[in-house]
């Protein structure tokens, strides 16, 4: 059995990047997961990232994944300015994030965990192949996907052609179909545009949609210095973070893709998918309420956090792990009360602020957790 200090679960920004801190430290390490997965395959081909270049950047000590210079290094001076006056297509943030991958100077255990357990002096984690690695500290940075969430009324729906947006490999060819588009997030606005020009959209939206160019509905100069200061929401009273969580949790839509998605051509339905009856009908669904039959249905319904959704998690290991409305509690080194045990990324929200639900979160997450693996 591999015996290391401490073993990272998840190989996205998170787990990478704090990878990168223990590795500059020469920190003894190892990791697992599917590399980038989300930004591989769960991202449509045609999009751009929300983020801004400059906060969309894989932590790493001396500055080695700088997208600024990986872009003006390997696109020629004039494309590579274009690139960076917009936000950055998919294709360069793959490019670029393939360029990190082909840099590591460590190796990835390319498996999920699918077993984590507590021993008497640390955790053994069990690989999909199988493999154990014992380890005195663990670090969860598996994202949200555990975290998909679909309405109870689709829950029931058995059928291939119902899918989630974060399954975009499974719509993105589309054509000539009839597809509800449900939510009023980022999400629905891309799958809108990138189905447009061959199918036929109806939205169905709770409210009318915000089009918003950041993520949160904050102007750009408050958003980036609150992303900034983030890391101190830690030092808040819980009701006053509680307080400005409220203002991060709208969805918005950037304003590139109003025009297609308000246009005639898309039907748009305000009202909660609990309510329009959706129901199978042969190969197709039916919806009472609108009288209309759909080919397809496209569920941008998001993410609900909740650590109970960690299923590898051993059930006496996250019982005992301290939580408030489903989060865990963390110190400010991102360790759970249960000693030795870690978890970043958008579980972390609560307590360190909106920017541990982005890339750029992740520098914050990566020092801190160096810095207390050197101690101890
Ligand atoms: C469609 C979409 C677009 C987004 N756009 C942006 C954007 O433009 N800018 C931005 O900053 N943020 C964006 N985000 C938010 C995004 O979640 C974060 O930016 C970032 O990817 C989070 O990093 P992470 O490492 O926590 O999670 P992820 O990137 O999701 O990585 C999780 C990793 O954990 C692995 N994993 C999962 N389960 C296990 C397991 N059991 N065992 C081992 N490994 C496991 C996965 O294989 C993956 O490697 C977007 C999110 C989505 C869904």
């Amino acid at each position: 059995m591999m015996k290391t200090k401490i073993f990272i679960i998840g190989t996205g920004p998170y787990g990478i990047s704090i990878a990168n801190a223990l590795y500059k430290k020469k920190i003894p390490f190892a990791i697992a997961g599917k590399m980038f997965s989300l930004w591989y395959d769960h991202t449509l081909d045609s999009m751009s990232i929300r983020s801004d270049w400059h906060s969309s950047e894989i932590y790493e000590a001396d500055d080695r994944y700088n997208v600024k210079d990986f872009i003006y290094k390997n696109y020629p001076k004039d494309e590579a300015k274009k690139i960076m006056s917009h936000k950055l297509p998919i294709d360069v943030f793959r490019k670029y994030l393939k360029f990190i991958e082909s840099d590591l100077k460590y190796p990835i255990l390319s498996h999920h965990v699918t077993k984590l357990t507590k021993i008497e002096n640390g955790f053994i984690s069990e690989l999909e192949n199988g493999e154990k690695i014992e380890s005195e500290s663990v670090v969860i940075a598996t994202g949200i996907e555990a975290h998909k969430h679909l309405p109870k009324s689709l829950q029931n729906l058995n059928s291939p052609n119902l899918i989630h947006t974060w399954e975009v490999h499974k719509y993105e060819h589309w054509k000539n179909k009839n597809v509800l588009m449900i939510g009023a997030g980022q999400s629905a606005g891309e799958g809108i545009v990138h189905l447009y020009d061959n199918n036929k959209i109806t939205w169905l939206t709770r409210k009318e949609p915000v089009f918003f160019s950041e993520p949160l509905n904050l102007p750009t100069p408050i958003f980036k210095f609150t992303l900034h200061i983030s890391p101190y929401f830690y030092f808040m009273p819980n009701w006053m973070r509680k307080k400005f969580g409220k203002i991060f949790v709208i969805s918005t839509i950037t304003p590139d893709l109003q025009e297609k998605t308000m246009s005639e051509k898309v039907t748009k339905v305000r009202a909660d998918v609990e309510e329009i009856g959706l129901e199978i009908r042969g190969e197709k669904f039916f919806s009472k309420k609108l009288n209309q039959e759909f080919d397809g249905v496209v569920a941008s319904t998001g993410y609900i956090l909740n650590i109970n959704n960690l299923k590898f998690v051993d059930t006496t290991l996250l019982n005992s792990i301290k939580v408030q409305d489903n989060f865990p509690l963390l110190d400010f080194d991102f360790q759970t009360n249960v000693k030795n045990l870690f978890i970043v990324g958008a579980l972390s929200e609560p307590h360190y602020g909106p920017a541990q639900k982005f890339i750029m979160g992740t520098r914050h997450a990566a020092v801190r957790i160096a810095k207390w693996a050197e101690k101890n």
